[in-house]
């Protein structure tokens, strides 16, 4: 039975008469697969309770940073406690010092950090620290690739550019565009016959670790070298840098991110995080070799700066899922994820439904298509109307999955046994209504 939405709909309405869209980020509205997006007003664990007090299994995590689930009694306590010595100082406070010390203490190539207040500033910072490095302005990142909404960085962009087929967004000005080149994500004809024409303009090459903004499309080996080695060799031989994107990945794929699973004897100049580092809070964070975060103000010529960077209840809460993320909880995830796939991979091939799981460590995504994905084309060319009747189903029946058909699913150290038993029950629907 198709859930109550009343509650929810009429909050839409007063959203939509303030709010673009209703919503303060694209893919929330629901644009590509219809319908009435639940207002949510708790969430605990692994389970989520809309306004109209519907009950759903999430699947969505925030988009990644709950990764110990939703209001985790250590990360509330955690920032509860930080709330009741003040709420932003914009000064410097030991929290920061420790969440930076996590970070460069998990990520080999990460010897010194800034933290900022979103990805999207990372991914901006790192490409200044880079083109001020290198004095030069040209930027190549891949399609199908999502970075934030950097103006340099949205060209055939993944996440809601992709879910709502946009080329990349209006108002950035042509010479930012121009300084932007992109390329099929995993051709690396393509990167060689770039560099071997404009080598001497290119600052910076960045790409997501593993991406998972078009669905999860892992790096793949060409002659026992990985993509993001082979981007590393071929950057430095050129005096270009590497930014590995690890804002969806760090600390989500891995213990030590994408990183720890590819990074063996490469390393990039500089990477961004957030999402999982925030633990619900808003945080990013960037960095690199030593010799590049020097470039940064005071001490260097880069600016950059941010009133509530470093603040002490999203460091507080980066701390506290950071101490619950222990070896134990990465096998947690992982036997989550190994559990899900199965549950899906079995209801789509009984119902008949073409599907392809691909994986990045304990990240997934389902492609409704019979052939591997392994660029944006590939991605666009799943069939996103069996995905809508898919999607809807398990809503219905209490699953909420990420409204996009080019989104990674995201499981918890909450999702236990018993709440995999709920998903499971609703998934053969839901695989019929996709057939
Ligand atoms: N980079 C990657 C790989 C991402 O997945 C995202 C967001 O999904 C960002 C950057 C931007 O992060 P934010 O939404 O915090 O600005």
């Amino acid at each position: 039975m198709t859930p109550s939405t009343t509650l929810s709909g009429d909050l839409f309405d007063r959203a939509r008469r303030v709010i673009p869209s209703g919503v303060n980020s694209p893919v929330r509205a629901f644009g590509s697969v219809g319908g009435t997006p639940p207002f949510l007003t708790s969430a605990k664990g692994a389970l989520l309770t809309d306004a109209d007090g519907n009950e759903y299994v999430d699947l969505v995590g925030s988009w990644g940073p709950m990764i110990l689930g939703h209001a985790h009694d250590g990360v509330v306590e955690a920032v509860r406690e930080a709330a009741g010595r003040g709420l932003s100082f914009g000064a410097p406070q030991a929290g920061e010092v420790s969440l930076v010390e996590e970070v460069v203490r998990r990520i080999g190539p990460v010897q010194q950090l800034r933290l900022v207040n979103s990805g999207t500033e990372a991914t901006m910072s790192a490409l200044r620290v880079a083109r001020a490095a290198t004095s030069r302005d040209v930027v190549v990142k891949f399609a199908g690739c999502y970075h934030g909404h950097v103006d340099a960085l949205l060209a055939e962009a993944g996440s809601g550019v992709a879910t709502f087929a946009m080329p990349g967004s209006a108002g950035v000005t042509a010479s930012t565009a121009r300084d932007t080149v992109v390329l099929p994500y995993g051709d690396r004809e393509a990167v060689t016959a770039l560099f071997a024409e404009r080598g001497d303009e290119i600052a910076a090459v960045i790409t997501e670790a593993a991406p998972a903004n078009m669905g999860v499309v892992p790096p793949r080996e060409q002659d026992g070298t990985g993509f993001n080695r082979f981007l590393a060799e071929t950057a430095h031989a050129a005096g270009a840098l590497l930014i590995s994107d690890e804002v969806l990945t760090g600390f989500r794929a891995g213990k030590e991110g994408y990183y720890g699973i590819d990074g063996d004897g490469w390393a990039p100049d500089l990477m961004t995080f957030g999402k999982v580092i925030g633990g619900g809070l808003p945080v990013g964070a960037f960095g690199g070799r030593e010799d590049l975060m020097a470039l940064l103000a005071p001490s260097g010529p880069v600016y950059q700066a941010g009133t509530l960077s470093g603040n002490p209840l999203a460091t507080a809460a980066g701390l506290a899922t950071f101490a619950g993320l222990d070896d134990a909880a990465y096998r947690v995830l992982d036997e989550a994820s190994v559990a899900l796939r199965g549950l899906v991979a079995d209801a789509l091939t009984t119902a008949g439904v073409p599907h392809v799981i691909q994986t990045a460590g304990t990240l997934f995504s389902v492609f409704f298509r019979d052939a591997p994905v392994e660029t944006y084309e590939d991605a666009k060319a799943q069939d996103t109307e069996a995905f809508t009747r898919f999607f809807h189903a398990m809503l219905d029946g209490g699953v909420y999955l990420p409204p996009s058909a080019f989104e990674a699913w995201f499981v918890s150290t909450a999702h236990t046994p018993a709440v995999l038993d709920r998903i499971a029950e609703v998934l053969p629907v839901a695989a019929r209504a996709a057939a």
